[in-house]
């Protein structure tokens, strides 16, 4: 392909940009400024028309209310279709029953259902709760059992959960999770697109056929990223650290290799036939913007919007 066809691929309004779908991930604010902060990026979001928008539910379950709240006024003020994370952590299976009807009641129809991380943080022993959903699959089945309307996605890891002793167990992970109901999975998020697509072979070689969509982190900080990166497993590649080494002190060059970087892994991505990309925006937009422009998604004029 030469390069002036890879380029046509991306043209404004042309069919490739219709058929990639993209979502995009919110966590809840804890402030009012990052109250201000979510709101503007899902404003500015908003007119991609997103396949739907996630709210992630805090570890141990500490933003329950917060996650709450913002999915309804996600569903009171916007034309978004948001998707509620709920966990299985340090609640009995009655109390997040009730959260799973709550949500059906708002209008919800979409949870993205996970086992969460112990409540002393990552890397700690995993005990469930006593009365609770142990393990994400059990939750999965627990919400069909109360919605069975309710789409449900969860999580995948391309470079494996950190407890999964092996590949084997990993992929059975999932396969349970499809079996009480998942239609869709996230991945966690990675940079080196050879081991996602080295993962999605060993997926599709199971009998797994749902879509897996990758997980992608625009980097907003990428000392922060390599601590967090090494506690949920994800590589950081030498060439990454590279490209931002010695940008601790220039804001804007960092910003720019993180636009350059980001859209460079979707764009791999997509010559390798990926059509759907989830994005966790840390609850700003520029990035994830420039990276959907990239992809050929802009905001459809307002009168289109309107209609
Ligand atoms: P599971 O799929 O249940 O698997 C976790 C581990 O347990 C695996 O190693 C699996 O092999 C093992 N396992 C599964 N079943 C059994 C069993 N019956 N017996 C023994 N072992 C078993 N965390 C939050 O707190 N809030 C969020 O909003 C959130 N959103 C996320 C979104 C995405 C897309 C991803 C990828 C992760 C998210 N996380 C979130 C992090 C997630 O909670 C952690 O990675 C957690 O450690 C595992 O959750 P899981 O749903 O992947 O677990």
């Amino acid at each position: 392909m030469s390069s002036s066809d890879k380029f046509r691929r991306f043209e404004l309004g042309n069919d490739s940009a219709s058929r990639v779908n993209v979502s995009f991930e919110f966590f809840p604010p804890k402030t009012e400024k990052m109250e201000a902060s979510l709101w503007n990026a899902v404003k500015r979001l908003e007119p991609l028309n997103p396949a739907f928008v996630s709210v992630t539910y805090g570890a141990g379950g500490s933003t329950r209310e917060r996650t709450h709240r913002t999915v309804e006024r996600m569903i009171r003020e916007t034309s978004l279709r948001p998707a509620a994370h709920l966990t299985c952590v340090g609640a009995s299976r009655e109390e997040i029953d009730e959260v799973i009807r709550s949500y059906h009641e708002l209008g919800v129809r979409h949870i993205v259902a996970l086992r969460g991380d112990p409540q002393e943080g990552i890397g700690a022993i995993y005990k469930p709760h006593p009365q609770g959903y142990a393990y994400a699959g059990d939750l999965v089945a627990g919400i069909h059992r109360i919605s069975p309307d309710m789409e449900v996605s969860v999580s995948a890891y391309p470079e494996r959960h950190p407890e999964s002793a092996d590949w084997q167990t990993e992929i059975d992970n999932l396969k349970r999770k499809i079996d009480a109901g998942a239609t869709r999975a996230i991945t966690q998020y990675f940079f080196d697109n050879d081991l996602f697509e080295t993962f999605l072979e060993k997926v599709r070689a199971a009998g797994i056929t749902i879509p897996v969509v990758p997980g992608i982190l625009p980097i907003v900080n990428f000392e922060t990223t390599m601590v967090f990166s090494a506690k949920c497993g994800t590589s950081i590649p030498h060439w990454l650290a590279h490209r931002f080494s010695g940008l601790d002190e220039d804001a804007e060059t960092r910003k720019l290799v993180a636009s350059a970087v980001a859209c460079e892994q979707v764009l791999d991505l997509v010559d390798r036939g990926v059509t759907d990309f989830h994005f966790y925006t840390m609850n700003r937009s520029e990035l994830t913007l420039a990276i959907c422009r990239m992809l050929g998604l802009v905001p459809a004029p307002v009168e289109q919007q309107a209609a």
